[in-house]
């Protein structure tokens, strides 16, 4: 498949190639719940003193993935609900995590490559490790087709995967090294962005000795950083078997477990976006204080949102803490109000795809982005810009039609599953309709109705063998 599609929206705000690391705080609030995990099973006991990289929890649903302590502390499950609360911090390295190897099971099934992978599971690395088709965790005792390693990240808003690759770049190999060894045979696709730089030539020579690796050169376009465009690109097919994908700061959590038997308990986000007084890249522990981010970063009346402008979750004041796979906080100005005079400026200060606006008569711009619609809900005008923009080469519009019809038999015709829920369309949309969201919703619908087809099927199979055998 050839990239089509696609988008760079000229959003300013963007953070820049520096990391700041940022000092313990007093407490730590770790969601038990996010976007990607529910750690339902509870490990830790409240009053329970628990020192850096102990399970805290599990999420029974994703392969026991463990919520692990980021430092030294008191558990506190009282303070806030839905979180682990973390009190008397304290990163005394004299109390550092040491990894002790066991499951001889796992290593007779599997050998060493078996004791890794758990080993990554057990240190907070398997997390990192995502189905490039359906974004969930894959099994660690399964064998994937291939894996493909993003070296970029292309979303609004996100930190760039090249700042932890600058700082890194010696970790970065050594863990494409570890993450061949848990392969047989199978490739190790590099993305890397279509560019010339010293530091592209840079990484060119230094992974030049490694046969299992096939660089792919990808255009710095959006959303081509998804694993499943590239996927596809590639022509790896869903159907033959599991693609495992990794982005940098995957790559760096394998090496540190791996290599240093070390947990990967710290996160490197950006905090940027129109609404923030100052755009940055952070490096701090899961459960970092939102109020503390909010209250030095965001403008006042502004909304965060857990991600990129495009896909992002809206953070409710109930979530306390940076949860454990936050990428980024992006703030946007709430906008409460009528904005005053705004007829006055039809379009200034705003960036359009269609060139509509008068800001299209104008080089680049701080953006008026709000979280205001301005007047735009309305039915599809048929302008194209959705079918011309996605980047999975299926037709929008006409899928929010059929879906208005609650037609799923044709929703599916017209190839829903290829959606990579990348939110062009939506963006793009001059009617705003939120396109992305009813595609997302009507997957999971469709989903439900096959697995609960599925199951009556085996049930009825059952019964009709059963009446067999009688
Ligand atoms: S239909 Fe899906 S893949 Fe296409 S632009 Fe919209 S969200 Fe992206
Ligand atoms: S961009 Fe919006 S208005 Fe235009 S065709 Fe697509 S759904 Fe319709």
């Amino acid at each position: 498949m050839k990239f089509r599609g696609g988008y760079n929206i000229r959003f300013q705000g963007k953070p820049g190639g520096l990391l700041k690391d940022i000092l313990l705080p007093e407490v730590l609030y770790l969601p038990l719940e996010s976007g990607s995990f529910n750690f339902s099973a509870l490990c830790a006991t409240h009053g329970q003193d628990v020192g850096l990289g102990d399970v805290l929890a599990k999420d029974p649903d994703n392969h026991d993935i463990p919520l692990l302590s980021p430092t030294n502390g008191k558990v506190n499950l009282e303070a806030a609900p839905g979180h682990i609360t973390l009190e008397d911090l304290s990163d005394d390295s004299s109390k550092s995590y040491t990894y002790h190897d066991e499951l001889e099971h796992i290593h007779k099934k599997m050998g060493s490559a078996g004791l890794k992978r758990y080993k990554l599971l057990n240190l907070g690395a398997w997390e990192f490790v995502k189905e490039a088709y359906t974004g969930q965790i894959p099994n660690p005792l399964s064998t994937p087709q291939a894996v493909i390693v993003s070296t970029f990240r292309l979303e609004p808003f996100l930190i760039r995967g090249d700042v932890l690759l600058k700082e890194h770049l010696r970790q970065f190999t050594r863990g494409l090294e570890h993450l061949q060894s848990l392969l047989a045979y199978q490739p190790i696709y590099l993305a890397f962005p279509k560019i010339k730089s010293n530091f592209a030539a840079k990484i060119k020579e230094q992974i030049r000795g490694y046969a299992w690796v096939k660089l792919i050169e990808v255009p710095l376009k959006y959303p081509y950083d998804s694993f499943e465009i590239i996927s596809r690109h590639i022509g790896l097919r869903h159907s033959t078997g599991s693609i495992w994908g990794v982005n940098v700061e995957g790559v760096l959590a394998i090496d540190m477990a791996l290599t240093n038997s070390k947990p990967c308990l710290e996160r490197a986000i950006s905090v940027a976006g129109p609404g923030a007084l100052m755009s940055v890249n952070l490096r701090l522990p899961t459960g970092y204080p939102l109020s503390k981010i909010k209250n030095e970063y965001g403008l006042q009346n502004s909304i965060a949102i857990d991600g990129g402008v495009l896909t992002g979750r809206l953070l409710t004041d109930d979530i306390k803490g940076v949860p454990t796979d936050c990428r980024g906080i992006t703030f946007v100005p709430e906008q409460l109000g009528r904005e005053f005079l705004g007829w006055l400026r039809p379009g200034f200060g705003r960036q359009s795809y269609s060139d509509c606006f008068l800001s299209s008569l104008c080089s680049h711009f701080p953006e008026r982005l709000t979280n205001a619609v301005k007047g735009e809900l309305r039915p599809c005008v048929s302008c194209g810009f959705c079918e011309d923009a996605c980047p999975a080469g299926i037709m929008p519009h006409q899928l929010h039609k059929l879906i208005y019809q609650d037609d799923i038999d044709a929703v599916e015709k017209f190839r829903i599953d290829l959606c990579v829920e990348c939110g062009l369309c939506s963006f793009v949309c001059p009617s705003k309709i939120e396109l992305m969201q009813q595609f997302r919703e009507m997957k999971q619908t469709i989903l439900k109705e096959k697995e609960i087809a599925a199951a009556e099927a085996a049930k009825e199979a059952a019964l009709e063998s059963a009446t067999e055998a009688e």
